[in-house]
This record gives structure tokens, C-alpha cells and sequence, in this order.
């Protein structure tokens, strides 16, 4: 199976393998066609993360975009920020994907920004519709929202669970504190 996240393949392994802060976003993205710049960062490091290369990187925010806007703006105002994150442009850094504490505890998002962790920042409602579609059952459902919006990491770990039946303990030990290691142990996990 593939282990990497191409253009190709970005919807499937978003449904499949993506924590709740980063389908949030992609849904986002899909809807409105564009993202505030938090947003942008938390998902675009994220999708450097799983292996997306640069060039489908840009194809992904041009296409999405341009939906609302000229290729020539679009080149203008994003691109550079999108070749700097990949460490292509400006300082030729190499930036890391957000954890989640970073992404936690981030100051929280104003309205039509969607950055940050749904287990702390979304709204009671939103966060109720992301769980279902995870389609995960009644009990570990009503147990996240009794929580919410405390202990997100635990919430993260309780929604992998229940969405991994019988998920081997050692697979568990970095969810909850990264979105890419999400990502990998669901990836391990249904290889
Ligand atoms: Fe994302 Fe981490 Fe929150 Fe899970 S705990 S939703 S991986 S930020």
C-alpha cells in the first residue's frame, strides 16, 4: 500500500488517515476555497509532512485557490510562502510540522480561522459533526464531549481507538502528540 500523500491519493488518505485537526482544515479548504494564514501553515507543514511533494503542493493550493482567484494573484500573494515552508525560498530553512502542544495552545482562532486543535478550539457543534464522521460509536463519543474542551490529547487518542479496533498499545505512544505521527501509527496500522 502507499505510504505517501500525492495528489493522486490526497482525498483518500485524508479520509482514511488524517487526525481531526488536519481533515478540519482540508474540508475547510475544499468548501471555501482558502485558508487564513495559520491555517495555511498548520496544513501545509502537515502535508510536507506526509511526503507531499512541493510541486503537488502547489498544484493542491493553486488548483483550490484559483477558485476564487487569478493564477496571477495567486503566484503574487502565496507561492513564496509555500516554497519558504518547503525551505525553497527566503532563509532555505527546513520548517517541522506543528505538534500538538504548538497547536493546542495556540491563541485562539478568531472567526473564519480554522488553524488549532477541534478538540479544544472548534465549537461544540462542529466538533459533534466531525466526530460522527468518523462514524465512531455512542459511548467514546459522548466521552469526548464530556471532556471538551479539556484534555484534546486524550480525546485524539480515544477517537484513533475507536477508530482502529484493537489498536496495538505501541502504536499508540506518539498520537496525541503530533498530527503527523497520527498519520503514521493509522498508516502502520492498515499495513
Ligand atoms: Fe490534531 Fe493533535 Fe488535536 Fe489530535 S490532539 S486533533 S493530532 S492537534
Amino acid at each position: 500500500k502507499e505510504k505517501f500523500v500525492t495528489l493522486e491519493n490526497l482525498d483518500m488518505m485524508a479520509h482514511n488517515h488524517f487526525p481531526p485537526c488536519m481533515k478540519r482544515l482540508f474540508s475547510n479548504i475544499k468548501t471555501n476555497h482558502h485558508l487564513k494564514h495559520f491555517g495555511r501553515l498548520q496544513f501545509g507543514l502537515f502535508l510536507k509532512g506526509v511526503g507531499l511533494s512541493l510541486d503537488d503542493s502547489l498544484k493542491f493550493w493553486r488548483t483550490e485557490f484559483c477558485n476564487k482567484m487569478t493564477v496571477e494573484k495567486f503566484s503574487k500573494e502565496y507561492e513564496y510562502s509555500i516554497k519558504h515552508s518547503y525551505g525553497k525560498a527566503g532563509k532555505m530553512a527546513d520548517y517541522t510540522p506543528w505538534g500538538c502542544r504548538k497547536i493546542i495552545h495556540f491563541p485562539n482562532p478568531s472567526d473564519g480561522e480554522f488553524h488549532g486543535c477541534p478538540f479544544r478550539h472548534a465549537a461544540r457543534g462542529e466538533l459533534l459533526r466531525i466526530l460522527n464522521s468518523y462514524g465512531i460509536n455512542e459511548e467514546t463519543k459522548a466521552s469526548i464531549m464530556q471532556k471538551f474542551p479539556n484534555e484534546p490529547e486524550r480525546s485524539c487518542i480515544s477517537l484513533f481507538k475507536a477508530t482502529h479496533d484493537n489498536t496495538p498499545p505501541d502504536l499508540l505512544e506518539h498520537v496525541g502528540r503530533h498530527p503527523n505521527s497520527y498519520f503514521d501509527a493509522s498508516i502502520k496500522y492498515h499495513n
